[in-house]
């Protein structure tokens, strides 16, 4: 018998096949390619990607599943299932020596969407392509556009080191047990190079943060504590911008060159 879905690992397990289907169609896995899955859980996904993939490295952190995991895939050799905590995986020193960088999927546990993919991002270098079922709204948080209600220092944050194109919607229905939200099936290719240049990265992202912190003040106020207001009023000078804009209005390009001022 199945082990009852644990609500506290986001166990909704994706029951619809044309659904399944669909995600392995759409992350285009080729036969030399190595798939690192985030939480195999009862293998949905795993069986089909063994089918593409040159490797399936299926992480699960439920002892019971991974036991349910190693039964069914223990005569098919190009799947490791990988018994662990995929925020603990260090990347570098399990997949450094591929010769492909790797392809990530995951219907991906809701209550650590944000430290996945902070977490694979330190890895970005190895990794080509990340595919991920998520709640609607993080989908919508990565995708927006500057003025977009749904756009913050996440997008932000997304959008530098990858270029996230939302590829379709899941309803609630196709999993068990249903979440209370829709979902979205999306990619987010690693980016190369980030596609603005900053000679300080680390103060681009304290000035993001700090700019979205307090929505409600204008950049002015919000940014107060990160940078002197003269850099600000060289800011809003050279780029004609209104000294009463707020950090929504801005583009990722707009930060860059705030950052590049300061
Ligand atoms: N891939 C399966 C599917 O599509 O039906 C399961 C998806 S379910 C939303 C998320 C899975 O991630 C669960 O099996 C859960 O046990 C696992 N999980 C939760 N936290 C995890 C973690 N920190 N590391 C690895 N797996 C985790």
């Amino acid at each position: 018998m199945l082990p009852k879905p644990k609500k506290r690992l986001g166990q909704n397990f994706l029951l619809d096949k044309n659904i399944q289907k669909k995600i392995v169609a759409c992350a285009d896995v080729q036969p030399q390619d190595s798939v690192l899955e985030i939480g195999a859980g009862r293998g949905a996904l795993t069986r089909l990607l063994a089918h593409k993939a040159h490797w399936v490295y299926a992480v699960e952190i439920d002892r019971d599943l991974c036991a349910l995991l190693k039964d069914e895939f223990k005569a098919v050799p190009n799947v490791v299932v990988m018994p662990q905590d995929i925020l603990a995986l260090d990347l570098r020193k399990q997949f450094s020596l591929l010769e492909r960088k790797l392809v990530v999927i995951g219907n991906i546990p809701y209550y650590i969407t944000t430290p996945i993919i902070e977490h694979f991002f330190d890895f970005r270098d190895l990794i080509k392509d990340i595919f991920l079922t998520v709640q609607k709204e993080f989908a919508c948080r990565m995708t927006a556009a500057a003025g977009d209600r749904e756009y913050g220092a996440f997008s932000c944050f997304v959008q530098y080191h990858t270029e996230p194109k939302i590829l379709f919607e899941i309803k609630k229905t196709s999993f068990y047990p249903a979440p209370k939200v829709d979902s979205c099936f999306l990619r987010l290719s690693v980016r190369r190079k980030p596609p603005v240049e900053v000679a300080d990265e680390g103060l681009l992202f304290r000035i993001i943060r700090a700019g979205f912190q307090q929505r409600r003040k204008t950049l002015k106020n919000s940014l107060k504590p990160v940078i002197p207001q003269q850099t600000l009023e060289a800011f809003f000078s050279q780029y004609s911008i209104d000294p009463r804009i707020r950090a929504e209005k801005l583009t990722l390009q707009d930060f860059a060159n705030l950052a590049n001022l300061a």
